[in-house]
């Protein structure tokens, strides 16, 4: 019976100028995420609404969990649209949409029209009191309620009538695109994938680079990154994974460091590898899942010594979070299954027994010294190999 759907996004930060950059962003986040869904669909702002109209027929359950992807949103209003056939007709029209939504009708209602389209007979005030009438009389069971109404039945005069009363949350958020774009450091655990999803959130557009170690990680660990990249990718449009061959710098690490600063080092060589190829994709700043104290690598003292090579800010959104709090959101978006799947990653090969917790920066600058005669070229090496997926 739907063929529409009212886009409801939240105001805040779109006032001004601004507003139409993320109007259009929305639009196109819109779009992209339709193309998946069965039907044809057309997408258009008109005076501060989005609306998508249905050109086709399409699967209601399936567009309505692609449209609550899309960040922006607030809220997804179901709308049954029709011509302007007189004020006789769309009573008619309205009591109907009330019967086929509401087969219960013991509620409260409050009719609420806006009349967009000046040249309608009927002012919205005159509209609102009208249907209101012709709504109890058809459905002596139904009260008005204008401080509460349990239904807010939506009529909308425009070239053509929108009825809605329905609103599906949205993710909420802003539009993909609208704030620039960071480069998150993935693997195959629960964590980096939900800070992507978090910063993405707000707007951000996101590239990913993930380290991987042949032949001490397989090819299946790589295609579970792939796999979490594209369930990330749901929500923020296309995302370029640039692969990097991490196997060679890992090994020269082990061979000429001390064992319990491997996974220092290692976390700095990542971090400085991933800011090069940040800094050449106009990328603003990187995304780490780390959250304090989480694991020796993640201890405040081991953060300064892996922020301290990074000149872009790296943003952590989880740094507060306790595991099960990051567990419930990958669960909610849909990483989690993907993410506790058994394949080894590149770090938990190489862990020592007893790893510092409380590395001292200027120890493990001196250590890393040892590396000095070839560790530039084998990171030159890791940069030429990049091996880009783009991922959608
Ligand atoms: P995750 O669940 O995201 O794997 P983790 O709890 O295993 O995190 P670490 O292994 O200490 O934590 O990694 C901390 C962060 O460093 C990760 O969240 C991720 O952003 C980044 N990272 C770790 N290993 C890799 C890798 N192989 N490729 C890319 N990024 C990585
Ligand atoms: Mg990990």
């Amino acid at each position: 019976m739907f063929t529409a759907f009212l886009i409801k996004y939240a105001e805040i930060g779109i006032k001004g100028k601004n507003r139409y950059l993320f109007e259009d962003a929305l639009v196109q986040q819109i779009k992209y995420a339709l193309k998946k869904c069965e039907g044809e669909f057309k997408i258009h702002k008109t005076q501060g609404r989005i609306f998508v109209d249905a050109l086709t027929e399409f699967d209601f359950d399936e567009t309505v969990e692609n449209l609550q992807k899309v960040f922006g949103i607030s809220g997804i209003c179901p709308v049954v649209s029709m011509e302007d056939e007189g004020f006789e007709k769309l009573c008619e029209n309205v009591l109907k949409y009330i019967d086929d939504v509401y087969p219960d009708k013991n509620m409260t209602f409050k009719v609420h029209a806006r009349r967009a389209r000046k040249n309608f007979p009927k002012d919205s005030m005159t509209i609102n009191m009208e249907m209101g009438e012709a709504i109890l009389k058809a459905y002596p069971e139904m009260h008005v309620d204008v401080h509460k109404p349990e239904m807010l039945l939506n009529i909308e005069i425009r070239e053509k009538i929108y009825i809605y009363s329905m609103i599906i949350p949205g993710p909420g958020g802003m539009p993909v695109g609208t704030g620039g774009k960071a480069m998150l450091l993935l693997s195959g655990g629960i964590d980096s994938p939900v800070a992507g999803y978090m910063i993405a959130k707000r707007g951000v557009k996101i590239d990913a680079v993930y380290f991987h170690a042949p032949p001490y990680t397989s090819d299946r660990a790589k295609q579970k990154v792939v796999d979490l990249a594209r369930l990330v990718s749901k929500y923020t449009g296309p995302i370029y994974l640039h692969v990097i061959n991490f196997t060679d710098i890992q090994l020269y690490i082990y061979e000429n460091c001390p064992h319990e600063e491997l996974t220092i080092i290692m976390r700095r060589y990542m971090m400085r590898i991933a800011e090069t190829i940040a800094k050449q994709t106009d990328c603003l700043g990187l995304i780490t899942g780390e959250s304090i104290g989480q694991v020796a690598s993640q201890t405040m003292a081991s953060l300064v010594a892996t922020n301290e090579v990074c000149e872009l800010p790296v943003y952590r959104p989880l740094i507060g979070f306790d595991k099960q709090e990051i567990v419930e959101i990958s669960e909610k978006i849909g990483t989690f299954e993907t993410s506790i799947l058994p394949y080894e990653d590149c770090c938990t090969i190489f862990v020592a027994k007893h790893p510092v917790t409380k590395p001292n920066v200027k120890v493990i600058r001196k250590h890393e010294q040892n590396l000095e005669e070839k560790i530039d070229e084998l990171v030159k090496t890791a940069l030429e190999t990049d091996e880009l997926i783009v991922v959608s």
